[in-house]
């Protein structure tokens, strides 16, 4: 059970204001969102950076980009979602670059495709070198997301009374 964190007293698992005191009990955050509402959020990720990618991709013709358009979009995207941890930043990464370079290839393929057009490429030492890169960059580009993205708010959390047996009787840890 918790502790009313203004008297000390018991609190009710599901009481809103201090049985003893009157103050406002916190309430505990849902800690675990649900499965559908962090896909959604994870697909909405990877649209935003699949359009992001697309756009640095678009206004800078002629010149191939590589990796860097996911890269960047990851960063910004995991910046402005402000995802601090590693392994969340790495998954948001990752959809990024699946729906960027996925619908990227779908789109330039496709116009040639349809267009009925040939394309002839002859592949430059650099290209067969940086392909590899790709995964490797993403983990790069989690790991500065993570690092460069403000922390989040720290949530209000009901904190338990701890009590320790001190030298001068019992010490309340607020
Ligand atoms: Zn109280």
């Amino acid at each position: 059970m918790p502790y009313c964190r203004n008297c000390g007293a018991q609190v009710p698992e599901d009481a809103m204001f201090c049985p003893k005191c009157g103050a406002p009990v916190e309430v505990k955050p849902q800690l675990k969102p649900d499965t559908r509402e962090t896909a959604l959020k994870y697909f909405v990720i990877g649209l935003i950076g699949a359009f992001l990618s697309t756009m640095i991709s678009t206004f800078s013709p002629g010149i191939n980009l590589y990796f860097l358009p996911s890269f960047v979009s990851s960063i910004f995207i995991i910046y402005v979602y402000r995802v601090n941890e590693f392994k969340e930043s790495l998954i948001a990464t990752f959809v990024v670059y699946l729906f960027a370079d996925g619908i990227l290839g779908t789109l330039v393929l496709g116009q040639y495709y349809f267009l009925n057009e040939t394309i002839a490429i002859t592949p430059q030492l650099w290209d067969v070198v940086v392909y590899p890169l790709n995964p490797v960059s993403a983990f790069i580009a989690a790991y500065i997301g993570a690092r460069v993205s403000p922390r989040r708010r720290e949530e209000h959390v009901l904190v338990p009374y701890k009590r320790e047996e001190g030298p001068g009787g019992v010490i309340y840890n607020l």
